[in-house]
């Protein structure tokens, strides 16, 4: 079982500039990095079979924590084996900690104090508690690999005072957590605050790692600032964190922002995007995203990307799809995920070997370029 402060559990295999390809070891296999993480919010990536998922090339997944405490509860799901067990999914999991849902509902948020957060559920409004010791506890009977320490995640434009108190608790809360029981082989991860406020996030970084943790997030970015801003941020930031731990960010997932984050140094990364998109009737593709509403797909007979060879690039039309999507048919929010998915995941290993081969700042142009261009 992995240690505190073993350093075994993560191991560099290549960089290029600041980027860097590598391998996470955890209780259900290794992850390659860079890793994009398919969230599955309520126990399933919507619309998907487990299958497919593992099939378009996912190698962790993503559970919330604060809607599997609500439902179906972690008491049910620690009963029947365990959150991979419950879902059908045998390989790695990361759960957050709930503290992103429960600081973006900001009409549900009712107090913030030393000891943790109160707020109306979204599931029956009812008044709800998170402490750092109970998102240990959810997080330990959910059994998954990554834990998430509970943070506070103040959206973006908020007075300074307010950003210092988000470091401050966060920082709190860590050393709490940190103390808390967790399950066997579970790595746990600290988040970092600070927003794009270089004092503060260097203050929150000494804070946090000074704790010592199994890896590190930069939380509170890609929340409503300017991308610019974020990316500059995260330019000076991922440098500050030890660079023998994952460094994940949390919350980007379109194949800019990616390519962005791999580029300076981000290990790790999250995004609902691949099935809010395919809901939306929306595919990413190497030529940018298409909407498939558009009229111009209606006798298209192409597949959605030359490029891909998932389950709908193989065998169906941007005509048919459309067709399915305009009649809000199931298996066009199936066929866009999958496709979605496949894409994000592409797009991450390409990077990946790019940086194996000292070629990731030619990638990003050739793709970026690509991405601009007409099909
Ligand atoms: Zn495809």
């Amino acid at each position: 079982m992995p240690q505190w402060g073993a350093g075994v559990m993560f191991e560099v295999t290549a960089t290029d500039g600041g980027a860097r390809a590598g391998v996470l070891h955890t209780a259900h296999g290794d992850v390659p990095t860079p890793a994009f993480m398919p969230v599955g919010t309520k126990a399933t990536v919507k619309s998907l079979h487990p299958d497919e998922v593992r099939e378009a090339g996912a190698h962790i997944l993503l559970g919330n924590t604060y809607h599997l405490h609500f439902r179906p509860g972690e008491d049910v799901i620690a009963e029947l084996g365990g959150l991979h067990a419950f879902m059908g999914w045998d390989w790695p999991i990361l759960t957050d900690s709930g503290g992103f849902q429960v600081f973006s509902l900001r009409d549900t948020l009712l107090a913030v104090d030393d000891a943790g957060v109160t707020f109306r559920s979204v599931y029956d409004g009812d008044a709800a508690r998170f402490t750092p010791e109970l998102a240990a506890e959810i997080q330990a009977k959910l059994g998954s690999d990554i834990a998430m320490c509970l943070d506070v995640c103040p959206p973006a434009g908020v007075p300074p005072e307010e950003l210092e108190r988000a470091v401050r608790l966060t920082t709190t809360w860590a050393a709490r957590q940190r103390e808390s029981e967790r399950s066997p082989g579970q790595l746990v991860f600290g988040i970092t605050q600070g927003a794009a406020d270089r004092d503060l996030r260097a203050r929150s970084v000494e804070e946090i790692t000074a704790l010592g943790f199994d890896g590190y997030a930069l939380g509170g970015l890609s929340v409503g600032e300017p991308r610019p801003e974020m990316v500059d941020a995260v330019e000076w930031a991922a440098p500050m964190l030890p660079a023998d731990r994952p460094r994940y960010f949390m919350g980007i997932g379109d194949p800019d922002g990616i390519l962005d984050v791999i580029a300076r140094g981000i290990d790790m990364f999250d995004c609902v995007l691949p099935t809010r998109l395919g809901r939306t009737g929306t595919a990413l593709t190497s030529h940018g995203r298409l909407n498939l509403r558009n009229a111009r797909f209606a006798r298209d007979q192409r597949p959605l990307d030359e490029r891909c060879d998932c389950q709908a690039c193989g065998r169906f039309t941007r005509a048919y799809i459309r067709h399915l999507v305009n009649q809000q048919e199931l298996l066009a929010l199936r066929l866009l995920s999958l496709h979605n998915l496949r894409f994000l995941l592409d797009v991450t290993l390409e990077a990946r070997s790019a940086i194996e081969h000292g070629r990731l700042a030619d990638f990003i142009l050739e793709m970026r370029q690509r991405m601009a261009s007409e099909a």
